[in-house]
């Protein structure tokens, strides 16, 4: 068996707060060449960057959609790096007025990033703001009360605008029509969630043997996020109930305590399932109805639950519900064959992003 050593690379401060917050800092990539996977989107990231820096030009503005814990807004920070631009975080809930965004907008200067996380939940007036800014880098403002009220127009720096969001579905036409770039981001394969396990470790400087690595990233969705937090917990477990080292049977012992399956399914995956097979028959089921019956909050299934049932295959979403698949129904150890039939597909299919 092979342990791979810690090494130094770290970086930031050593005396960092060892809390999970401080943690996550320390564990995103900062450049380009240290994101691993999403290669075609990082292919094209790297053209729009080095076309930018060799015209000397602010970058265009850049969408990043799909389900959280992949790695938006780590790439917003990622691209403000490799353009050497200074990254201003906001997002979509915090902006409550239109008056803050033209606030946030007039700080700006040139060449600055502006990261909207969960760019979808901007309220309109908000968006009416942003849409000449973004277009014209140009702010438009009342002035005054009643009659006397004038249109004033104030010019912007050019600066780019990084959006990013778990539902594109939502985004009105118009704002999304405003990126020039729009990127999707998938899970991530077998081998990136081991790459990603291992650098985590070399930052941890936690030893961990090659078949530990793969258990983790195995089960952990094929995100990021949720590999980085299932390595903490099996360190926390191989430091208490062994030698601190990871290996295959810390790994597995670790993540059963954790009731996470060898699929990566968690407590709530499995109630999302077991409801819509034993309450409902297997579907087809409301996604309200899905989250009323286990007191989930409905966001909550639709962006962490869904996207990685979808992907396995457990799951489908037709016009009239979730529906569980005989895949779902044998993983839960019930016979294949009480899976309702597959649905007809639907002469007007509903794009399946944007009905909850
Ligand atoms: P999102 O904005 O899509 O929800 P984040 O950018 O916050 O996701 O990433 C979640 C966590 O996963 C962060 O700690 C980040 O460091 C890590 N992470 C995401 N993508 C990668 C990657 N490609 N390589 C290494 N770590 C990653």
């Amino acid at each position: 068996m092979t342990i791979q050593k810690p090494t130094t690379e770290r970086p930031i401060a050593p005396q960092q707060q060892a809390d999970d917050v401080g943690l996550d800092t320390m564990l995103r990539p900062q450049r380009l060449a240290q994101f691993t996977g999403q290669e075609r989107l990082k292919d094209n990231l790297r053209i729009l960057i080095d076309a930018a820096r060799g015209r000397s030009e602010p970058l265009d503005h850049v969408l990043f959609h799909g389900p959280p814990g992949l790695g938006k807004t780590t790439l917003a920070q990622v691209v403000a790096n490799e353009m050497g631009a200074n990254i201003r975080h906001t997002a979509g809930p915090a902006i409550e007025h239109s008056g803050d965004l033209a606030a946030i907008l007039s700080n700006l200067r040139t060449g600055d990033i502006l990261f909207i996380d969960e760019v979808h939940r901007l309220s309109r007036p908000v968006e009416e703001i942003l849409y000449p800014a973004m277009e014209d880098f140009v702010l438009d403002l009342i002035v005054g009360k009643g009659p006397g009220a004038k249109n004033v127009r104030l010019k912007l720096p050019r600066f780019t605008a990084i959006g990013a969001t778990t539902r594109l579905a939502l985004m009105t036409a118009p704002l999304r029509a405003r990126f020039g770039a729009v990127y999707r981001m998938d899970f991530y394969d077998q081998a990136a969630m081991e790459t990603i396990v291992g650098r985590g470790a070399r930052i941890l400087e936690v030893p961990i043997v090659q078949d530990g690595m793969a258990e983790i990233a195995r089960r952990a969705r094929g995100t990021p996020r949720v590999a980085l937090r299932l390595l903490r917990r099996v360190r926390d477990y191989a430091q208490v109930r062994s030698d601190g080292v990871i290996t295959h049977e810390t790994a597995v012992a670790a993540l059963d305590l954790m009731e996470i399956d060898r699929l990566g399914l968690d407590d709530l995956d499995r109630r999302v399932l077991r409801t819509i097979v034993e309450k409902f028959g297997g579907g087809p089921v409301g996604l309200e109805t899905i989250a009323a019956s286990i007191s989930e909050e409905s966001d909550t299934i639709m962006d962490v639950v869904e996207p990685y049932l979808l992907q396995l295959g457990f799951l489908e979403r037709t016009s009239r519900g979730r529906i569980a698949t005989p895949h779902a129904y044998r993983h839960l150890g019930l016979p294949a064959d009480r899976a309702p039939r597959p649905a007809q597909p639907a002469l007007f299919a509903p794009d399946p992003e944007s009905e909850p």
